[in-house]
């Protein structure tokens, strides 16, 4: 055949940072601080309740369930989210449910963005946003956040990484559709003030554009900060789009259950897409994720509710891992939320030297040694910046730290072992 055999839309798409990255972790014997998933179960309740539709007198629930979402599951998310945003919520015409919180932005993508369309996409960014909006034949437009010098004696936070509000206003143009936010943003643990929305709002309402609006990490911030639902802003709930994920929200990432809701008019567009590719959800895992909800709901801010709890536990899972970090001298980035971590290995380039002609960016080839020569595993940043940034941010690397006592103790010997021969005892 002489034309190419792939569709022209997928043409530079198939490099994917998860799939290269994942297979070398397991390649070799590593401590694993590289891609977000936990090593421990979710809580019992949501198991307990996976295993009763499983195993229980419903025979209905091993089969098809409703295209569109379960209906206990939609019922309970409406309720749920409707009571936090203030906001009535339409079980059926305003929540779908989908294959994870991927399938939703995949919908998303699919159903609103046209050839031509603008998307605003704000950096460092989940990566697949940017080849989603490719495949649905949109153009993305980079925003930086910038880091700013933290004050004498303190140490980075995810909050010193902001916007510059004039140059967000002009990727804003006639071809806008919309704006991707993600806060708690994925890689940086950004938390996005209110204000900081409220700048994004009101150029959204003032241009008419769509708010695309991923808050997988909804439930983990950390010191006391409020995560704030754009949607909730004023002029908003008729153009976002808010994506969730039982897999971040349950410490379930392997279920894939996700969900996304919005005003109908959007929503229904997302409907088509759905009902045209994956269809269905699984039955059993659905049922589980509504009774977690339910129960969130009954317990909903008391001090045993998981939506407490687990963020409680990983401030400190992340203060210790920031302690080791300085130990070895790599500088963390606090961050605000989410469980990743973003560390500067500047101090560390003797160990893998730069090779200025190589195509491939620093932080890359760092963590490949490093997983190779430390047995210790994370994630190149510059995995999460468009083309024209890859290398003003291959200084940097991710680490998750939603782990278990003893994968964060490996962790932490290797880097003291690292140090003591570095710097000798
Ligand atoms: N958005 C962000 C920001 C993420 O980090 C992830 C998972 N890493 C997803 C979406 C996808 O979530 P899910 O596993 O539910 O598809």
């Amino acid at each position: 055949m002489s034309r190419p055999v792939q569709a022209q839309r997928l043409e530079g798409l198939d490099k994917n940072v998860w799939v290269e990255f994942v297979k070398l972790a397991a390649t070799y014997p590593t401590v694993n601080l590289g891609q977000g998933f936990p090593d421990f179960s979710p809580p019992d309740f949501v198991k307990e309740a996976f295993v009763k539709a499983v195993s229980g007198e419903n025979a209905m629930l091993h089969q098809y369930t409703r295209v569109f979402g379960h209906p206990a599951l939609v019922t309970i998310l409406a309720r749920f989210f409707g009571k936090l945003l203030g906001q009535d919520i339409d079980p059926l015409t305003n929540v779908m449910v989908t294959v994870g919180a991927y399938e939703a932005l995949f919908c998303c993508f699919q159903a609103l963005v046209d050839s031509g369309d603008e998307v605003i996409i704000i950096e460092p960014y989940f990566d697949c946003y940017e080849p989603m909006v490719k495949m649905a034949g949109g153009t993305p437009v980079f925003i930086p956040l910038r880091p700013k010098t933290p004050a004498p004696g303190k140490l980075m936070s995810s909050g010193d990484w902001q916007l510059d509000p004039a140059e967000l206003a002009s990727k804003f143009t006639r071809r806008t559709k919309a704006i991707v936010l993600n806060s708690p943003n994925n890689p940086l643990g950004k938390v996005f003030s209110k204000k900081e929305m409220e700048i994004i709002a009101d150029l959204c309402v003032k241009h008419d554009v769509l708010c695309f609006s991923d808050e997988v990490y909804e439930w983990l911030v950390y010191d006391g900060k409020k995560h704030i639902r754009i949607a909730s802003l004023p002029g908003m709930w008729d153009r976002t789009i808010t994506i969730g994920s039982a897999g971040k929200t349950f410490s379930a990432t392997g279920w894939k259950v996700g969900w996304m809701f919005g005003p109908d008019h959007l929503v229904k567009h997302l409907r088509t897409v759905h009902q045209n590719c994956v269809y269905h959800c699984p039955t059993a895992a659905q049922e589980a994720v509504a009774q977690g909800f339910q129960r969130e709901f009954e317990h909903y801010g008391k001090p045993e509710s998981y939506f407490v709890q687990l963020p409680q536990e990983l401030q400190q899972k992340r203060d210790r891992l920031v302690q080791s970090l300085l130990a070895v001298g790599m500088k963390p980035i606090i961050p605000e939320g989410t469980y990743f971590l973003i560390a500067d290995l500047s101090d560390f380039k003797a160990e893998v030297p730069n090779l200025p002609d190589c195509e491939e960016p620093y932080d890359s080839r760092f963590i490949k040694w490093m997983i190779k020569n430390k047995g210790l595993a994370a994630i190149p940043v510059s995995a999460f910046y468009s083309t024209a940034q890859k290398r003003n941010f291959d200084h940097l690397i991710r680490f998750c730290f939603v782990k278990e006592e003893a994968t964060l103790k490996a962790a932490e010997d290797i880097l003291q072992q690292w140090k003591l021969k570095k710097t000798g005892p």
